[in-house]
């Protein structure tokens, strides 16, 4: 099956209707996981021509509430969509450049859950991130 077929089938799957820019947006999160929203913008018009902010903007709302594809905003960070759903990775995040990896949940599944003191909450949901230099910025050396 072609990417574009698979996308396709993904909206559909998701009871979205299939439109070039929906196409165009998952796409582009596929292909750049974790871009902010300037990135993706640039991925998508480089593939559609002119398409307006707001467009892209609903389209990943759409997408995101979907569950298509995941909003995730590191604190100080701005919002980043990726298309790795559903398996509550982690994610590490650069201080000096604000590159993002993923991390794996530690160990198994979902062990932070399993919080110290739950407060009487029904916890569902972890998110962890963690923070220090990637390898390009560790290696410049301090001036
Ligand atoms: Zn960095
Ligand atoms: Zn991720």
């Amino acid at each position: 099956m072609s990417t574009e077929a698979r996308y396709d089938r993904m909206l559909r799957d998701a009871a979205l209707r299939v439109t070039r820019p929906r196409l165009a947006v998952l796409g582009a999160v596929h292909d750049h996981p974790h871009a902010d929203t300037e990135a993706i913008m640039t991925a998508v018009r480089r593939d559609l021509g002119q398409v307006s902010h707001q467009a892209v903007y609903d389209v990943l709302r759409a997408l995101t509430d979907a569950g298509l594809i995941r909003r995730i905003q590191p604190p100080g960070s701005l919002a980043r969509y990726e298309a790795r759903v559903g398996d509550n990775h982690h994610h590490v995040v650069c201080r000096s450049c604000g590159t993002i990896a993923d991390v794996d949940c530690a160990v198994g599944e979902a062990p932070c859950l399993t919080a110290a003191e739950n407060h009487g909450f029904e916890i569902d949901e972890a998110e962890v991130v963690y923070r220090g230099l990637c390898p390009r910025c560790a290696a410049v050396p301090v001036s």
